[in-house]
C-alpha cells in the first residue's frame, strides 16, 4: 500500500499537511536514508523506511483500542453538550479518528471497542454475525429460574420484538440479583428492556465481554489500551 509522504506524517501526528510541508522543506525527513522535501512522493510503509530526525516513523492506518467505559460519558464522537468516550483519549490516539464500535448507554459501564477501521466495526455490528455480548448486571428484584427460561426462549420488548434467545445466569438471588446476561443483537436498551419486560428493573450494567474480547479488569473506569495484534487477529 502507498500513500502521499505528506499523508502518511500528518496522519501520524507530525502536523497538518501545511505543517508537514514546513518540515520536508526543511529536509529532515528522509526514505530509506534519502533526503525527500517533495510532499506528493509516494511511499510504502510496509516496504520502506521512513525517518523524521533520525527516528523511524512505525506507520499504522488503523487504531484499536479496548476502553473500560465510565458512566457518565456518552458513546458518540462528538456532542455539544456532553463529554463523549472520544473526549477520554489522547491526542495521539485521537489523530486516527476512532469511533466507539456500536454503544453504551450513558450509564452503562465496561468494555468498549474502539476503531477506525470501518469494515471490523462493521463485521462486529452487523446482525447477521450475532456476536455475543455479556453483561454483568445488578437487578432490583428477585431473579429466578423462570426468568432463565424466558431470556432463553426470547422476551417480546415493549414495541412487540421478540429477541433471539439469551443466556442469563444468576449469580446472586435476593431483593438484589446479580446475574450475567449474554445477547447476541444490539437493540436500543436491550437489556434493561428485557428485565423491563419481566417486571424488573436494572440498577447497574457493565459490558464484561464482547466476541472472543474480555474486559481487561487492569483497567481502571475510564482507561483504555491498545488491542495486541492476537487480540485483534481474534475479532477478524
Ligand atoms: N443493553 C442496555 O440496556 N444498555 C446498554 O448500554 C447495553 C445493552
Amino acid at each position: 500500500m502507498s500513500l502521499r509522504i505528506d499523508k502518511l506524517l500528518a496522519n501520524m501526528g507530525y502536523g497538518t499537511r501545511k505543517e508537514v510541508k514546513k518540515l520536508l522543506k526543511s529536509g529532515v525527513v528522509k526514505v530509506d536514508d534519502v533526503i525527500v522535501k517533495d510532499p506528493k512522493m509516494q511511499v510504502n510503509p510496509d516496504e520502506q523506511v521512513v525517518t523524521v530526525w533520525g527516528e523511524e516513523v512505525q506507520y499504522k492506518e488503523f487504531i484499536y483500542l479496548m476502553m473500560n467505559k465510565p458512566p457518565g460519558v456518552i458513546s458518540a464522537t462528538e456532542d455539544v453538550a456532553q463529554e463523549t468516550v472520544i473526549d477520554l483519549l489522547e491526542e495521539e490516539d485521537k489523530i486516527f479518528e476512532p469511533f466507539p464500535v456500536g454503544r453504551l448507554d450513558k450509564d452503562t459501564e465496561g468494555l468498549l471497542l474502539l476503531t477506525n477501521d470501518g469494515q471490523l466495526a462493521h463485521q462486529l455490528l452487523s446482525p447477521k454475525k450475532h456476536v455475543p455480548k455479556t453483561y454483568f448486571a445488578v437487578i432490583d428484584g428477585e431473579v429466578t429460574e423462570a426468568d432463565v427460561t424466558a431470556f432463553r426462549q426470547g422476551i417480546v420488548l415493549d414495541d412487540g420484538y421478540e429477541t433471539k434467545p439469551a443466556e442469563l445466569v444468576i449469580l446472586k438471588s435476593g431483593i438484589r440479583s446479580d446475574v450475567e446476561v449474554t445477547i447476541t443483537e444490539g437493540k436500543f436498551h436491550q437489556v434493561k428492556r428485557m428485565f423491563q419486560a419481566v417486571g424488573k428493573r436494572v440498577v447497574y450494567l457493565k459490558r464484561i465481554q464482547m466476541g472472543p474480547l474480555s474486559l481487561d479488569e487492569s483497567l481502571e473506569l475510564g482507561e483504555y489500551r491498545e488491542l495486541t495484534d492476537e487480540e485483534v487477529e481474534l475479532l477478524k
